[in-house]
């Protein structure tokens, strides 16, 4: 039934808007590859928009591909690898349609009828609709040091760098899930992990918190932040200031994982769409409708409060809907008007 409405939709709608609608025009793009733009895949693949998915080039799969077990994801009792999720998801969207490009977006245009999405290799493609589902990126403390030893021991992902810290003693620098997550796949490799936080208390869900604060080789130093990263060309210490006392001290580690959150991505679109003051895309009520007429936002980067990986899923989905939605009500008001 839902197809038939679709053929018909389709159908008008190439006819009404001739050129414009032409192969090469689409009906949606979806910018982003995590939960939240393969979900909105499933769901515009479903309707047969034929979405086209810009990946990514290096960070396809958005933050889960750097994520181990995912024990929280409904459907999953024995849990499943963060990368194996995402693979599932993008073989689910393009199973229905969905064409997924491995490259970067390097500009939008979103105002007007129709939206181009500029590649990073010049090509453009261009959309009645775009879905903006760009995640959020590793929040970082903001010393030179710590940019300076990225890659040099200073690390935002420990299931890619862990391996490289056996036998070592490292330290995490966070209070959430993500610092606990990070310290208790560490400690697989590392002789012991020391987290650094900034408060008396962990931000950490109880399950998490529990597991690291009873694990044998996970110490904690509250109420401190990292002051300094120490080391010329690889960590060799970080300089903790205890926020409470003002005093400063050393701890001796070869590797330093920053676990402290993420900010929504928004670089790309920030002059385009409306931002709120958290920094996230502003959506109109539980919507997925940017301030821009055809563009929709879903996932983390709308999302200053939730962030799992089912949440976005979720926002995912609405944003699908929120697509087919918008293109039948156009298309149908364009052929009322015509007739
Ligand atoms: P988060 O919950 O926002 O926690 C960030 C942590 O970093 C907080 O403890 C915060 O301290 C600290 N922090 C922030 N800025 C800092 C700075 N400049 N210097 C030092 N410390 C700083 O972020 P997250 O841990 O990445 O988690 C994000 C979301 O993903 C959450 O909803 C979380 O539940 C979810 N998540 C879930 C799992 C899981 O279920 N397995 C795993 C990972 C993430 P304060 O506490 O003082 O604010």
């Amino acid at each position: 039934m839902r197809d038939d409405i679709n053929a018909r939709v389709r159908a008008l709608s190439h006819a009404l808007l001739g050129e414009e609608t032409s192969a090469d025009v689409r009906d949606v793009i979806i910018v982003g590859s995590g939960p939240a733009g393969y979900t909105a895949a499933i769901y515009t693949a479903r309707s047969l928009l034929k979405p086209l998915v810009i990946a990514g080039s290096v960070e396809a799969g958005g933050e889960l591909m750097k994520t181990t077990e995912v024990e929280n994801f409904p459907g999953f009792p024995e849990g499943i690898m963060g990368p194996e999720l995402m693979g599932r998801l993008q073989e689910q969207a393009e199973k229905f349609g969905a064409e997924v490009l491995h490259e970067d977006a390097t500009a939008v245009e979103l105002e007007g009828e129709i939206k181009k999405v500029v590649l990073m290799d010049g090509t453009i493609h261009r959309a009645r609709t775009v879905i903006l589902a760009t995640g959020s990126a590793y929040r970082e403390l903001g010393l030179d040091s710590e940019a300076r030893l990225s890659g040099h021991g200073v690390s935002w992902c420990a299931t890619c760098d862990g391996f490289f810290f056996r036998e070592q003693e490292i330290a995490v620098v966070g209070g959430g899930d993500s610092a606990m997550e990070e310290a208790l796949f560490l400690t697989k490799f590392a002789s012991k992990v020391t987290v650094i936080h900034r408060r008396d208390s962990l931000r950490a869900s109880k399950i998490m918190a529990d597991r690291a604060l009873a694990h044998p080789k996970i110490e904690f130093v509250w109420n401190s932040e990292v002051a300094d990263v120490l080391g010329e060309d690889k960590v060799t210490g970080v300089r903790l200031r205890n926020l409470n006392t003002g005093e400063e001290s050393e701890l001796a580690v070869t590797g330093v994982f920053v676990a402290i959150g993420n900010d929504p991505r928004v670089a790309l679109v920030k002059d385009q769409v409306q931002i709120t003051d958290a920094g996230t895309i502003a959506v109109d009520g539980r919507s997925s409708r940017t301030s821009v007429d055809g563009v929709f936002a879903a996932g983390d980067v709308l999302d200053p409060t939730y962030r799992q990986a089912i949440t976005a899923a979720g926002s995912g989905c609405v944003a699908g809907q929120d697509v087919w939605f918008y293109l039948s009500a156009r298309t149908l008001a364009e052929s009322a008007a015509v007739v």
